[in-house]
C-alpha cells in the first residue's frame, strides 16, 4: 500500500522549509523548478477539490482530459502530466495553474460554440504551462520585489480561480502590487496565442475558431458593460491581440471540423444542470420538436436524463429505446460510453437487477475506462452483495486514477461488507486525504490500526500516519 506515499510526495507543501517560508536560497537563483511548480499546483488542486467549486462529474472531466491530451500530445512537452478539470461556475473563465492543472468553468464550456473553440482555449492554457510563464514571472521579480513564494502562490491561486475575490483575499499592499504583475503580461498572452495556435493546427482543429471565440467574448463584454468575464481579466483581450491572431489565421484554410458527440453531450448535461427536472423536460422536448436546430441525439439524451431525474421511468425507457436506435444508425454516436452510462441508469431505475447486472458486465467490458459506468456498476454490485467482484473491479481503476475519491469510497464499502475493517478504514483515509481533509484521514488510519492486521499492513499504516503528520506540520506554519 504505497498509494499515500505517492500522494504526499507530490502534494508536499511548497511552504515546508524552516520558518514556514520556502527556502529560496540565493536570490539570484530564485527560479521555480518543475517539481516546485507541480507541488504548488497539487496544493492548489487539493483546495479546489475540497471546495464546492469543483465539478465532480467524471464524464465531464474525462471529456476535458481527452480533448486536452489531443493537444498536449503535439506540444513541446508531451510527457508533462496535465490534469484538466471543470468548475461548477457559470461565469466564463479558464485558467492554468503551475504544474499542468487546467481549470475550465462550466460557463466557458457553454459559451464555446464548437469543439474547436473550446480546444483553442485549452491550447492557450496548455501553452502558458509548457512555456513556464509562472516560473518566468517569478524569475522576473528581482531584488526587493522578490517576496516569499508562499505569498506568490496564494496570490496566483486567488487571482486565477476568482479574480473578483482576489482583492479581498490578498490583504497586504505588497501582495496586491504583486497580483497586478501576475496578470499575464501582453508578451505572455501573445506567446500563448502563438504556440496555442500551432497546437490547434497540429491537432487537426479549425484554427479560425481561436479569433472567433475571442471576438465572441469581446462582444459579450460590450453587452455586459464593465462586467467583463473573468477570463478577460486574467487573459486581457485587446483588439490588437485578436488582430494578431486573425493575421496568422488568414493564411490557413478554414477547416470544417465536426464536433464530437461527447462535446454535445457534456454541454447538454451542463444546460440540464441549470434547470429543474420539469424545466429540462420541457426544454429538450421543445428542442426536439423544433427539429432544425441542434443535435437531436444530444437533445434526446437530455430528455432521457431529465425524465429519469423526474422519476418518469417508463417514459425514460421509451425515449431511451429511440435514442439507442438513433445512435446505432449514426457513425459518431454508435457505441458511445455516455449513452451507455445513461442506459444503465435507466435500467437500474427499472429495478430488474439480474438483467441490469448482465448489462453492466458487457458495458464495462466495452468501456473499461469510463469511470461513470464503473461507479454505477460497483454501486449496483454492492447493493447485490457482491463485494469480491467490486474489490477487483476497483483495484484496477485506482491504479489508473489514484486521486479519485469516489473509487476509495466504494472500495471502503466493499471492504466493510467483507468485514475487512483495517482495509475499510485505510481506503476511507485515502479518500479523505485526497479531499484535503487530513485530520479525518488520520482518524481513519487510527481506526485501521485499532482493527489490527498483519505486521506489513500495520507498518504501512504507520508510515502513512507519519507522512500525514509531516504534511500537517508543514501546513500549520504561518
Ligand atoms: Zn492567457
Amino acid at each position: 500500500m504505497k498509494k499515500l506515499q505517492l500522494v504526499l510526495l507530490l502534494c508536499f507543501s511548497p511552504f515546508a522549509a524552516g520558518d514556514g517560508l520556502p527556502d529560496l536560497g540565493d536570490v539570484s537563483q530564485a527560479v521555480l523548478t518543475p517539481l516546485q511548480e507541480r507541488q504548488i499546483g497539487q496544493q492548489s488542486m487539493l483546495e479546489i477539490r475540497a471546495s464546492k467549486q469543483f465539478l465532480a462529474d467524471p464524464e465531464i472531466n474525462d471529456y476535458l482530459n481527452q480533448l486536452g491530451y489531443r493537444l498536449v500530445e503535439n506540444s513541446a512537452e508531451p510527457g508533462l502530466g496535465f490534469e484538466f478539470f471543470a468548475l461548477n461556475d457559470y461565469s466564463i473563465n479558464a485558467f492554468a495553474m503551475p504544474g499542468g492543472f487546467v481549470g475550465v468553468n462550466a460557463g466557458l464550456l457553454l459559451t464555446a460554440q464548437s469543439e474547436s473553440e473550446l480546444a483553442s482555449v485549452l491550447a492557450h492554457e496548455i501553452s502558458h504551462v509548457t512555456q513556464h510563464h509562472l516560473a518566468r514571472m517569478i524569475e522576473g521579480q528581482q531584488g526587493d520585489s522578490l517576496i516569499s513564494m508562499a505569498t506568490i502562490a496564494i496570490a496566483i491561486l486567488a487571482a486565477r480561480t476568482n479574480p473578483q475575490v482576489s482583492e479581498a483575499a490578498i490583504v497586504s499592499t505588497q501582495a496586491r502590487s504583486i497580483q497586478k504583475q501576475l496578470n499575464f503580461t501582453r508578451t505572455y498572452e501573445e506567446e500563448a496565442d502563438r504556440i496555442g495556435l500551432q497546437l490547434l493546427q497540429k491537432s487537426g482543429f479549425n484554427t479560425h475558431a481561436m479569433p472567433e471565440f475571442l471576438e465572441r467574448l469581446q462582444n459579450s463584454t460590450r453587452l455586459l458593460e464593465g462586467n467583463a468575464p473573468n477570463y478577460m481579466r486574467t487573459h486581457p483581450i485587446t483588439s490588437d491581440r485578436i488582430a494578431e491572431i486573425d493575421n496568422r489565421v488568414q493564411k490557413q484554410p478554414y477547416r470544417l471540423v465536426p464536433d464530437s458527440l461527447n462535446f454535445q453531450l457534456v454541454r447538454t448535461k451542463l444546460i440540464a444542470a441549470q434547470k429543474t427536472a420539469p424545466e429540462a423536460i420541457t426544454y429538450f422536448s421543445e428542442a426536439l420538436g423544433a427539429q432544425n436546430f441542434g443535435n437531436p441525439i444530444a437533445q434526446r439524451y437530455g430528455l432521457v436524463s431529465a425524465l429519469l431525474r423526474n422519476n418518469e421511468i417508463e417514459r425514460a425507457a421509451q425515449e431511451l429505446a429511440i435514442l439507442r436506435k438513433q445512435a446505432q444508425g449514426s457513425q459518431v454516436a454508435r457505441n458511445n460510453p455516455m449513452i451507455e452510462t445513461l442506459a444503465g441508469q435507466v435500467k437500474r431505475a427499472g429495478k430488474n437487477d439480474v438483467a441490469t447486472l448482465a448489462f453492466y458486465r458487457t458495458a464495462v467490458q466495452n468501456f473499461p475506462q469510463h469511470r461513470a459506468l464503473i461507479y454505477d456498476y460497483a454501486d449496483l454490485l454492492l447493493q447485490n452483495n457482491q463485494p469480491e467482484i467490486t474489490v477487483k473491479l476497483l483495484a484496477e481503476q485506482i491504479t489508473r486514477h489514484p486521486s479519485d475519491t469516489t473509487l476509495y469510497d466504494l472500495q471502503a464499502r466493499a471492504y466493510a461488507m467483507q468485514g475487512k475493517t483495517l482495509e475499510q478504514h485505510q481506503a476511507q483515509a485515502y479518500s479523505y486525504a485526497w479531499q484535503g481533509n487530513l485530520y479525518a484521514a488520520m482518524e481513519q488510519l487510527e481506526l485501521a490500526k485499532q482493527a489490527g492486521g498483519s505486521f506489513y499492513q500495520l507498518s504501512s499504516i504507520e508510515s502513512d500516519l507519519r507522512e500525514l503528520r509531516e504534511l500537517l506540520d508543514a501546513r500549520g506554519k504561518p
